[in-house]
């Protein structure tokens, strides 16, 4: 039994991720017991935001429900991206969203996200789930003196539709509130969003679902899904069997073509990498200029995300690269670390004590997908966060539960999110899309570093 998958297999080994994040806690030894064959009411595959956060909804009204990860619990993206819990979600503009569904969909679209970043603050806040925050909302930066305007009235749209505060800041009054940063042209501050240590927020949703009674089984790839008078069979590589009525799916950027079958061309995973400096001194971070700690990115299509950790690290993270293999990812972390130096000149030097990467999943729509799986009784599934799935996957699995639990899908869920899931053309060659996009994005974006 073995999972078709898009990228090498060194991504999907169950090694464990050499991320800042895993350095910062420690894990409970594996529990031989938890992995025996059993029937529950929801089993869910996927033990990331979107899994854990539906199976602590599931579980606190009652219904027994499992979890299966292939990995360590927050193995996936959940455990090691940049902890962003911000806006974000789909990857279509808003002007697109609005020609396709109306103002009045695309509205509901972008509430949906900025409920689920209240979301992360009431679940932590209830739970006491311990994510080192760092509040004061998100600052996109200009990295162009054009897209200063676009700003502007992206600023001016996110406070009339979400009554949240914007800010438009100069390029002095960034630097002078502790931004200092070569390319930049001014930025946008939006008072909603913060930035978490995203491991500590997914191995406490895990903590919250076991407490609560969910049966959480680490180290159970689901190899084969079958099915039998409306009951679904889970069977892992150790032949392990769950068996329930309502499976959701939530694998999202680890996902595999026959799992479920449907699923096969319908998302396209992304790599993501990350690098995080040794802790600066407080003398470093004033040559630079660069104090403030509010998550931050810059306004390009492949951008740039950077923020000021708690110990005084700089995390910075980008895309680029479309190969896992040991050359591509040697020329990535090289290209990173020159896009470091260019932008914050004065760090140029510092050591990378720590370098990894991942994967997000984009969708052909560039929407997210919540909802049932077509053709498949009982199995739910949500998946495509864009790069943006902190908030969103955490909200996703408040809904997909809600979904299991028998609510109705057009009063769950806003209507663009319920559109599906179109294949890609050329589905088995998807990848090889994303030089060009790639490509075309980075002449898009100009300014090159
Ligand atoms: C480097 C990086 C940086 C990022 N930064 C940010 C950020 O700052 N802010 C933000 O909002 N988003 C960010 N993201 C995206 C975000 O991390 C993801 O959207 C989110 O974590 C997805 O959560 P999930 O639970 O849906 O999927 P994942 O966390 O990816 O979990 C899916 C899980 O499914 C498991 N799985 C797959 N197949 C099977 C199977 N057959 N059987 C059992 N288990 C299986 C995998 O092992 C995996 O653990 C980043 C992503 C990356 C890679």
């Amino acid at each position: 039994m073995s999972l078709t998958r898009l990228y090498e297999p060194a991504l999907y080994a169950p090694e464990p991720v050499p991320s800042y994040w895993e350095a910062t806690v420690a894990r409970p030894p594996l529990s031989p017991s938890e992995i025996a064959s059993h029937t529950c009411d929801v089993a869910i595959i996927g033990g990331g935001y979107t899994g854990l956060s539906a199976a602590l909804e599931l579980a606190q009204s009652g219904y027994a429900v499992t979890v299966l990860e292939a990995n360590a619990l927050g193995w996936g993206a959940s455990g090691r991206n940049g902890g962003f819990a911000c806006l974000g979600g789909t990857a279509l503009p808003r002007t697109a969203q609005i020609r396709r569904f109306g103002a009045a969909d695309a509205d509901a679209l972008l509430r949906l996200q900025a409920r689920a970043v209240h979301r992360v603050e009431e679940i932590t806040q209830t739970h006491g789930i311990e994510v080192d925050p760092q509040p004061g909302g998100e600052v996109c930066v200009a990295h162009r003196p054009g897209e200063l305007e676009l700003l502007r009235s992206e600023a001016e749209m996110l406070s009339r539709v979400l009554g949240v505060e914007t800010q438009i800041w100069s390029q002095e009054a960034l630097s002078a509130r502790g931004f200092g940063m070569a390319g930049s042209h001014g930025a946008m501050w939006l008072g909603l969003g913060f930035g978490v240590n995203p491991l500590k927020l997914a191995l406490g949703l895990a903590d919250a679902a076991r407490a609560a009674g969910a049966n959480l089984c680490a180290h159970s790839p689901v190899a084969r899904m079958s099915s039998e008078q409306g009951v679904w069979s889970l069977t892992c590589t150790g032949g392990t069997q769950v068996r329930a009525r309502k499976v959701i799916v939530a694998t999202n950027g680890y996902s595999s073509e026959g799992m479920p079958a449907w699923l096969g061309g319908r998302y396209l995973p992304v790599l993501s990498n990350i690098m995080v400096t040794r802790p600066l001194t407080g003398a470093e971070l004033q040559a630079q200029g660069w104090t403030a700690r509010t998550p931050s990115y810059d306004s390009r299509s492949l951008l740039h995300y950077f923020r000021l950790l708690p110990d005084n690290r700089m995390l910075f993270g980008m895309r680029g690269n479309v190969r896992a293999t040991q050359r591509e990812t040697a020329t990535q972390q090289a290209d990173m670390r020159r896009h470091f130096a260019a932008m914050f000149p004065a760090w140029s030097d510092v050591e990378a004590a720590y370098q990894w990467s991942g994967l997000a999943c984009v969708t052909l729509d560039r929407l997210s997908y919540i909802g049932p799986v077509p053709g498949m009784e009982g199995i739910y599934a949500g998946l495509g966060w864009h790069g943006n799935g902190v908030a969103m996957g955490v909200e996703a699995g408040v809904r997909l539960a809600a979904l299991a639990k028998g609510a109705r899908w057009e009063e769950t869920v806003p209507r663009p999110v319920r559109s599906g899931l179109r294949r890609f053309p050329l589905a088995r060659w998807r990848r090889g899309l994303l030089p060009l996009v790639y490509g075309w994005y980075r002449f898009r974006d100009g300014a090159p570093l």
